[in-house]
C-alpha cells in the first residue's frame, strides 16, 4: 500500500488565491486552513497521482526537516475525510460503455468510498443485482426509470392494472399513445429503450397471497413494494414472504400530502411485526379496527407528482444502500415521513428487532 500512488479526489475544489491559507471545497462543505509557512499548500501539491505515501512523506520531510510527523498527520487527515484516493484505481470490472453511462454514478460512490476500495465494484454490484418492484403505478413508474438509470441489471416488474388517461399527471413511464396497454408491458418496453443492456422481466398478475408474493420474489436481492393494492394485506404478505425468504425490501406509500418510506433486512432490523409489536394498545386497536374495515377513500385518491418523485428518489437511494456497502441503510427500525408541507422529511416512527416476533424471529438459523 505505501507504494501506491495517492491523489486529490476529484471532487475536491482546492481554492489557493490567499498564499497564507488554503481552502478546500468537498460535498459543500467548505474546510479551511492557515497555511503560514506555505507547507500544507506544498503537501497539497503532492497530491497529485505521482507520488505514493512514502515519497510524500520523504518530500515533506526533506523541505520541512523541523516538522518530522506533520505529512502523516496531514496524510490521516485527508485520509480519515475521505479525501484522496489510489492512482490509478484498480483495475475495472466494468466494459467501456459502461464506464462511460455510469462514471457519474461512481465518481459519486467514490465520494463516499474510503482509500483503497474500488469505486467500480460498487457500479458492478448494481449491474449485477435482481431488484423486484410490485406495482407499475405512480411510485413504480418512478422507481423503474430510477433504477434503470442508476444501472440495475436484472429488473422483475409486476402489476396488473392498465393505463388510463388520469394516470399521466404522475405516471411518468406512460405516454397518451398507451392508453388502454397494460402497464407491466409498456413499462418494460420503456424502460428496455432507455436501457437497453437491462433484463427486464415483466409479470402480469394481481398479488393475491403470501404465496404469490413468495413465488416472484425468489431469488432476487431486494424487494420495492409500491402496491397498494389490498392496502392492508399487501404489507402484511410482504412483510412474511420477504421474512420467509430472507430478502430485504424497502416499502413506501403516499398519503395525500405526506409520503411514507421504511426499509426491512429480516434477521437485521426490525419487520412490521416487530414494529407493530412496540406499538401501544391504542395504536393496535387502530390497526385492527382498520385492517377490519378496509376503509379507503372513495376515487379518485389524490396524488401529485412532484411528491412521488421525491418519495421514489428516497427509495432508490436506500435501494443502494442495501445493495451495496457503500453505507448503512437509512430507513431500517425507522418510519420517514415526507411533508408537502414543509419540504422535509422527518422520523415519525421507530422500532427495533422483536427477538419474539413470530415472523422475522422465528426464521432465525
Ligand atoms: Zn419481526
Amino acid at each position: 500500500m505505501e507504494d501506491m500512488k495517492v491523489r486529490l479526489k476529484s471532487t475536491v475544489l482546492l481554492y489557493k488565491k490567499n498564499p497564507k491559507r488554503l481552502a478546500l471545497r468537498f460535498c459543500s462543505e467548505i474546510i479551511d486552513f492557515d497555511d503560514e509557512i506555505g507547507d500544507i499548500r506544498f503537501f497539497f501539491d503532492l497530491l497529485n497521482g505521482q507520488h505514493s505515501v512514502k515519497q510524500i512523506i520523504e518530500a515533506y520531510s526533506e523541505r520541512y526537516p523541523h516538522y518530522p510527523d506533520k505529512a502523516q498527520t496531514y496524510l490521516d487527515t485527508v485520509n480519515e475525510l475521505k479525501l484522496i484516493e489510489f492512482h490509478p484505481q484498480d483495475s475495472s470490472p466494468l466494459t467501456h460503455k459502461q464506464k462511460e453511462r455510469f462514471s457519474r454514478n461512481f465518481e459519486f460512490f467514490n465520494s463516499i468510498l474510503p482509500i483503497g476500495m474500488n469505486k467500480y465494484e460498487i457500479q458492478n454490484t448494481l449491474l449485477d443485482s435482481q431488484v423486484v418492484v410490485l406495482g407499475c403505478g405512480g411510485l413504480g413508474s418512478h422507481i423503474i426509470l430510477e433504477l434503470a438509470a442508476l444501472g440495475i441489471g436484472n429488473l422483475t416488474i409486476v402489476d396488473f392494472d392498465k393505463i388510463e388517461l388520469s394516470n399521466l399527471n404522475r405516471q411518468i413511464l406512460y405516454k397518451e399513445t398507451d392508453i388502454g396497454k397494460k402497464k407491466v408491458f409498456v413499462a418494460r418496453d420503456n424502460i428496455m429503450q432507455f436501457n437497453s443492456k437491462i433484463k427486464v422481466n415483466a409479470i402480469e398478475k394481481k398479488i393475491e397471497s403470501p404465496a404469490d408474493v413468495t413465488k416472484i420474489i425468489k431469488g432476487h436481492d431486494l424487494v420495492i413494494c409500491v402496491a397498494d393494492k389490498p392496502r392492508n394485506e399487501m404489507v402484511n404478505w410482504l412483510n412474511a414472504a420477504c421474512c420467509t425468504e430472507k430478502i430485504p425490501y424497502i416499502n413506501g406509500g403516499l398519503d395525500i400530502r405526506k409520503a411514507v418510506f421504511y426499509s426491512v433486512i429480516p434477521g437485521e432490523t426490525g419487520c412490521t411485526e416487530c414494529w407493530k409489536s412496540s406499538l401501544t394498545e391504542e395504536k393496535r386497536k387502530f390497526i385492527d379496527e382498520d385492517n377490519i374495515t378496509a376503509n379507503d377513500y372513495i376515487a379518485p385518491a389524490p396524488a401529485l407528482s412532484a411528491l412521488v418523485s421525491i418519495t421514489a428518489g428516497a427509495m432508490v437511494c436506500e435501494t443502494v444502500k442495501l445493495l451495496t456497502d457503500l453505507q448503512y441503510a437509512s430507513l431500517t427500525n425507522n418510519l420517514k415521513t415526507f411533508s408537502f408541507d414543509d419540504l422535509t422529511i422527518t422520523t415519525t416512527e421507530q422500532w427495533t428487532i422483536n427477538p419474539e416476533c413470530t415472523c422475522c424471529g422465528l426464521n432465525e438459523g
